[in-house]
């Protein structure tokens, strides 16, 4: 895969985010060194000691894209600089309210699941639509957008519906970002309407 050929073929609008777990850090310092930005880390326990060494890379943002759990809620608001798994009304008002203590306020994403997926985490939508007043009135965080992640078992076809309703669903609610996206589908999901697309294996090669 040849990084800058990828970075230029994704239209306007649509921003990348590296996902480096599993990843060393001089990888990520190769991706950065060639003008990558955006890097992604979904488990905070590997993730503390790598964004500790690259602290050096002013430019890079740190985006959490991982399952949150609430004792974790405090390391994630001080290191990283966009969440985009927020999966319940409980775990926002914590993020906010910590978020308040740090004086930090982070932007965040409601976390979708447009699909049954019980390996998956995240909102229904009709549960997000039920707290949502509540979610975009915390002080101490900046809503942007949803975030969805494809069950596995869906083929290219039946990912671009579910990408397309996460795009529908953000409209509705005023959110101009869809975290949507990876390796497989990408593509899909830039045609859908997706602003960041979340890329791993494609970029680094395997994990
Ligand atoms: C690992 C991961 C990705 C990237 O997956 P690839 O298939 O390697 O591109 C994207 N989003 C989330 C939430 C992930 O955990």
């Amino acid at each position: 895969m040849h990084f800058k050929s990828f970075l230029n073929s994704l239209p306007n609008g649509v921003k990348l985010v590296a996902v480096s777990k599993g990843q060393s850090t001089s990888q990520i310092r190769s991706l950065a060194s060639q003008g990558q930005v955006d890097f992604g880390e979904s488990r905070l326990q590997e993730a503390l000691p790598k964004l500790n060494s690259l602290k050096d890379l002013k430019t890079v943002r740190w985006h959490f894209i991982g399952s949150l759990q609430a004792n974790k809620v405090r390391q994630v608001v001080k290191a990283f600089d966009v969440i985009h798994s927020i999966d319940s009304l409980k775990l926002a008002k914590r993020i906010s309210r910590i978020s308040a203590e740090e004086c930090k306020k982070p932007r965040v994403m409601a976390q979708v699941k447009f699909r049954n997926d019980p390996s998956k985490f995240g909102f229904t939508p009709d549960g997000l639509l039920e707290v949502w007043n509540e979610f975009i009135a915390l002080p101490n965080i900046d809503v942007i957008g949803l975030m969805t992640i494809s069950p596995k078992e869906l083929d290219l076809n039946q990912r671009k519906i579910l990408f397309r309703e996460c795009r529908v669903f953000s409209e509705k609610l005023g959110l101009k970002d869809c975290s949507m996206g990876m390796s497989q589908d990408w593509k899909e999901a830039v045609e859908e309407g997706a602003t960041w697309i979340r890329v791993g294996s494609l970029l680094f090669g395997g994990r």
